[in-house]
């Protein structure tokens, strides 16, 4: 018996970066998995990876599907439960930054709309057509945040960071209510991740590197000198996902970013050479 054997888990989002790493790790613990997104290549090499991590071919159900049209979302949920016959743990990893070009109070509310319909309004639909399920296994909800949320702002991306402030609030008030129903709800914060998110904004693989490096070079910025890794975000998602792990944790935020919202600034500036001492 592996950790998750028997257990049936939905990770949206599975097709690239964070959620391809906890598919695979899911795998690796002997879960049914549904993986999804909407570009079935990638879902492809997804399903590979898994395969190599262990998992049986009958235990991977491959959807491609659009999470922001209301009968994607069904048919992530229905094909799971023709193949696994119920769903333990959801994982409401999908998510990304609509970039048009334009930042800051110019971007259009074209821009806002498409951005809470994919990192907020699904996660909200996503819950609401799997509660009943949910309900029957006792089962956990795992949401994929940002430290981008705040308390800090984030002017650049204030659609983006706001979609994801409205998650943590959903995740805590969702968590109030369905733990009277044995239901564990909770989420996780990365900081800057290497995935597929920026490739995904349409930045050409230089820029991502450049954009990258810089932060991780700045202490300032990342305490820990490196960017985070989806495996890193993984291992915080399946832990969440474990009753037997965090059965007393309940609609937390939990943060993992090399130390980065700790920081103001001010410690990466030497004292003996602010001062001339
Ligand atoms: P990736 O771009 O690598 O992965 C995003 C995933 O979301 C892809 O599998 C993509 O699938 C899926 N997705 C996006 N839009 C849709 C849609 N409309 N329908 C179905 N699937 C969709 O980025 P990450 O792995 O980094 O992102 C995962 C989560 O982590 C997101 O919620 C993101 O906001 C969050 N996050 C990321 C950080 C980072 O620095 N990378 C930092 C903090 C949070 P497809 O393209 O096949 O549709």
């Amino acid at each position: 018996m592996t950790r998750f054997s028997g257990k049936s888990v939905i990770v949206t989002g599975s097709s690239n970066g964070i959620g391809r790493a906890t598919a695979v790790l899911f795998s690796r613990y002997g879960a049914q998995v549904t993986i999804t997104g909407r570009d079935s290549e990638r879902l492809e090499v997804t399903k590979e990876k898994m395969l190599k991590a262990g998992a049986l071919p009958q235990n991977i159900n491959l959807v491609v599907a659009n999470l922001t049209d209301p009968n994607g979302q069904d048919h992530i949920i229905q094909s799971t439960l023709k193949a696994f016959g119920k769903i333990d743990v959801l994982v409401n990893n999908a998510g990304a930054n609509i970039f048009d070009g334009t930042l800051n109070t110019d971007q259009s509310i074209e821009i806002y709309q498409k951005t809470f319909q994919i990192n907020f309004q699904s996660v909200v639909e996503m819950i609401k057509k799997t509660k009943e399920y949910l309900i029957k296994t006792k089962g956990e909800i795992v949401n994929v945040s940002s430290t981008v949320a705040g308390p800090q702002a984030m002017p650049m991306a204030p659609y983006y960071a706001s979609a994801k402030a409205a998650l943590n609030q959903y995740t805590r008030c969702v968590a109030i209510d369905l733990i009277q129903y044995g239901v564990r709800v909770n989420s996780v914060s990365p900081g800057i991740v290497e995935s597929g998110f920026m490739s995904a904004q349409g930045f050409p693989d230089e820029l991502q590197q450049k954009f990258l490096t810089f932060f991780a070079s700045r202490k300032e910025c990342i305490p820990a000198g490196v960017c985070g890794k989806p495996e890193d975000i993984a291992e915080l998602i399946v832990f969440l996902s474990d009753r037997k792990r965090s059965s007393y944790i309940i609609g937390q935020s939990i943060v993992a970013d090399g130390g980065s919202t700790l920081v103001a600034g001010m410690h990466a500036h030497d004292l003996h050479d602010m001062l001339g001492l």
